[in-house]
């Protein structure tokens, strides 16, 4: 009997296992994880543990003590469905239910990969890799400034390193942010005294150097590159298990799969949103938290026992700033400011239909936590008291 086999050991691997346990299963529990280190948490990965202020970020979990036979170092290859098993370097693993927790997984930069000096931070390898390097504080480039581009770009000013970050788009968090909300933070970069070009493009990627479509050459001791990611899921690729456009799992609003037994979570797995109208692909640590208590429910109710519908949220620490953002956002929604975004603090709103759709947050974590309760409950607001920061918003 295979029980339930979860490939990924992140952090919704990792929880699927745990919730499975406290929600009461008390099969089989197996968790296959491709890295060999101790599960761990990212998010401490461009932050603590890359400035050495931590060690680590290994999860804290009783793995033995909870029942979960983890078993590092396994890479998942194949998915045969129909005879409900896996395929893995070290020979098949059968399953009765499976859980995809593959993550994602970087997107290169063309023409760069294997170029020495030029790295990516999604791993525990790549974190260590990294610290030695900011350590010796080289004139470093940024290439996209996007969540992990500023926050890379805050470890190696907090370093000491010269930053020039370079961005294809025409402004900072061009795929997560409206322009006008993007104007403030992109001073940031200037205020801590790294160098932001938009619009220009890296051409080549030479030992030393990082040429610009526009003719420029930047020295760069090193090159970190944070242009994206994309769901781990290429080893799918022609199982029963179907795939979105962006490559990630499309699961339904249970996050099962199109593949009997199969569910899929975090990174990876793309759900309907009935709360937005929408199909997410949610990036973020709170997703990888919030969904593996629905598959594990549904895991243990048959199928169909929970619905996933969350307000997403995420938080980002750039710039000596705790930037928090919770909701879905549209172009057509309307947008309320609250407060004056040259200051410490302000909070971005988001309104469809007279309710709250969305907050950014900054230095605000009160609005956070009132408005993420608001967006739940699609409370009616006034827009008029949405906008004066010194009313609670639970008072909007
Ligand atoms: P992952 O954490 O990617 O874990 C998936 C695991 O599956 C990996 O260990 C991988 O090796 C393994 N795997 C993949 N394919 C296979 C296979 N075929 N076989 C076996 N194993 C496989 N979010 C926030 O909200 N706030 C933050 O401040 C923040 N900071 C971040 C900083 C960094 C540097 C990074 C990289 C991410 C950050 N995130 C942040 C995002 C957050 O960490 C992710 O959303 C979260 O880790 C997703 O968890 P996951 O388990 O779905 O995927």
């Amino acid at each position: 009997q295979g029980g339930v086999v979860i490939v990924g050991a992140g952090m919704a691997g990792v929880q699927t296992a745990v919730a499975l346990r406290e929600q009461g299963w008390t099969g089989r529990v197996t968790l296959l994880g491709a890295e060999p280190h101790q599960p761990y948490d990212r998010p401490p990965l461009s932050k603590a543990v890359l400035l050495g202020k931590a060690e680590d970020s290994a999860f804290d979990v009783d793995f033995e003590g909870l029942g979960i036979e983890l078993r590092l170092g396994v890479e998942v290859t194949g998915l045969r469905g129909a005879e409900r098993e896996l395929d893995t370097e070290a020979g098949p693993v059968p399953y009765e239910v499976l859980v995809l927790a593959t993550g994602a997984e970087p997107l290169t930069l063309p023409g760069a990969e294997g170029v020495p000096g030029v790295h990516l931070l999604r791993t525990l390898d790549d974190a260590a890799r990294l610290r030695p390097v900011l350590a010796a504080a080289p004139a470093m480039v940024v290439v996209g400034a996007g969540w992990i581009g500023a926050e890379f770009a805050t470890a190696a000013r907090e370093a000491g390193c010269e930053v020039t970050v370079v961005e294809a788009a025409d402004r900072v968090l061009a795929g997560a942010l409206p322009a006008e909300v993007a104007a403030p933070m992109a001073r940031w970069y200037e205020e801590a005294g790294a160098t932001l070009l938009t619009g220009v493009r890296v051409a080549a990627v030479e030992a030393g150097r990082v040429l610009l479509t526009d003719g420029r050459a930047l020295p760069a001791g090193a090159v970190v590159v944070g242009i994206g990611a994309r769901p781990a899921t290429r080893w799918l690729a022609g199982s029963q298990v179907e795939l979105g456009p962006d490559g990630s799992v499309t699961a339904d609003a249970y996050l099962r799969t199109t593949a009997a037994g199969v569910y899929a979570v975090g990174d990876c797995a793309s759900f309907p949103s009935g709360r937005y109208g929408a199909r997410l692909l949610v990036h973020h640590w709170d997703n990888a938290l919030q969904g593996p208590r629905v598959v594990a429910a549904n895991v243990l109710g048959g199928g169909a026992e929970r619905v996933y519908d969350p307000v997403p949220y995420f938080w980002s620490e750039q710039f000596g700033r705790f930037v928090q953002y919770a909701g879905h956002h549209g172009d057509a929604d309307e947008l309320v400011w609250r407060g004056d975004p040259a200051g410490e603090a302000w909070s971005v709103c988001w309104l469809r239909d007279g309710a709250l759709a969305a907050l950014l947050a900054v230095g605000r974590p009160r609005d956070l936590a009132q408005g993420r309760r608001l967006i739940e409950a699609a409370t009616p607001v006034d827009p008029a008291r949405l906008a004066d920061p010194a009313v609670p918003l639970k008072s909007a």
